[in-house]
């Protein structure tokens, strides 16, 4: 049997893969993905949220200027190319535990700086008797929801019509590396994108990337008659998904044995359930998924070494919605024409 050449293999197609195997097909590139359609993704498991201003101190996220008209671009881009919306815009109500907190957003308000994405008075309408009332309010506005699990689903189907979509746990060992071509069982192709999320602690090309992976778990809950479209922040998050059925997250967990979801998050955020809504909710799924967070905390761009063409793109951390667009354009353009500059984010 002949094998089928490709210009660039890219493995994993959570976000990172996703964007990455996006950018380079616009290149005009022949890409050939291959994912293992693993539930407990990263990407299948996150909320989508994009906050543009986090932390106590209510300060702007890192890079959000450059990445967030970035990322609102492409996401409309690929929205209208496979006719799916890609995005839900939805200011974000923080509740303030604290006069200090209180005092701290009421500067922000008045901040230059992060000015565009705070709205002076918070209107939390929706949420009037249906969520404890906490010190007081805040508003971000500029902040997005991005429907990862259709955006993904949307190009598996593209790239399986295309019939360049491979699903298979791709093992390292059976890469033969052939200067100038890589050959994977029936495939051949130039050149290899490593984008397995946490997973990559498995790969023998790039070792000791720096990730230091971090757990993270969700509720799926069933909240009757709540209509809440604004997202919601206390110290869980409770997002829309759709009908009457909610994203309720997440905590960090550093110190894992695996991937699956555990009674001690379970008890965590079901008792802040309980403590933040007010109405009747029923809990209906309870998942887990692995961030590929950094110790940096920073996107990861590589060029391997000594083998030409093989490249690993990871570490989108906490925040794959925002920084996926940007990174991946990024080291997509370095991929196709080495510019050095490039490599830099
Ligand atoms: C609970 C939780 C909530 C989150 N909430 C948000 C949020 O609100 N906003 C936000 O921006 N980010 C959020 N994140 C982070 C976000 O999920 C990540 O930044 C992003 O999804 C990482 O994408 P990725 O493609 O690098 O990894 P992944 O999504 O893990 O994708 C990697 C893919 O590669 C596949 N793969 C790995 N190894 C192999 C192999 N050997 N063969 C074949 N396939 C392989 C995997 O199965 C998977 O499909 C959250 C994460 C978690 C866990």
């Amino acid at each position: 049997m002949h094998s089928k050449h490709f210009d660039i293999a890219i493995v994993g197609q959570g976000i990172a893969g996703t964007l990455m195997a996006y950018f380079l097909q616009k290149y005009g590139k022949r890409i050939l993905v291959i994912d293992n359609n693993f539930e407990g993704a990263s990407s299948k498991v996150a909320a989508g949220i994009v906050n543009p201003i986090t932390g106590k101190n209510f300060v702007k996220s890192w890079g959000v200027d450059d990445f967030l008209p970035i990322a609102r671009d492409i996401y409309t881009q690929i929205g209208n190319e496979l006719g799916i919306e890609t995005f839900t815009i939805a200011n974000i109500i923080r509740s303030l535990g604290s006069v200090e907190d209180e005092n701290n957003w009421l500067s922000r308000t008045a901040d230059q700086n992060v000015m565009e994405y705070v709205q002076p008075f918070a209107d939390t309408s929706e949420f009037e008797n249906k969520v404890s009332k906490p010190f007081g309010y805040g508003e971000i506005k500029g902040s997005f929801q991005v429907h990862l699990g259709e955006i993904l689903d949307a190009f598996k189907q593209k790239w399986q019509e295309e019939n360049v979509y491979f699903e298979t746990k791709f093992d390292y060992e059976a890469l033969q590396i052939l200067q100038p071509n890589f050959c994977y069982k029936n495939y051949t192709f130039s050149e290899i994108v490593f984008c397995e999320g946490y997973q990559a602690i498995h790969n023998p090309y790039f070792l000791n990337i720096g990730m230091g992976p971090s757990k993270g778990e969700v509720l799926i809950v069933k909240i009757p008659g709540a209509e809440f479209r604004k997202m919601y922040k206390d110290k869980i998050f409770i997002i829309h998904l759709y009908d009457d059925i909610y994203w309720v997250g997440s905590g960090y967990e550093w110190d894992m044995p695996d991937d699956k979801p555990t009674q001690k998050a379970f008890v965590t955020l079901s008792n802040e359930l309980k403590r933040v809504l007010l109405i009747p909710y029923e809990i209906v799924d309870h998942q887990a998924a692995i961030r590929p967070t950094m110790h940096a905390r920073r996107p990861v761009f590589k060029v391997h070494k000594e083998i030409q063409g093989m490249y690993l793109f990871n570490g989108l951390g906490t925040k794959g919605s925002s920084i996926g667009p940007y990174a991946a354009s990024k080291f997509a353009r370095y991929i196709v024409e080495k510019n050095p500059n490039d490599l830099v984010i």
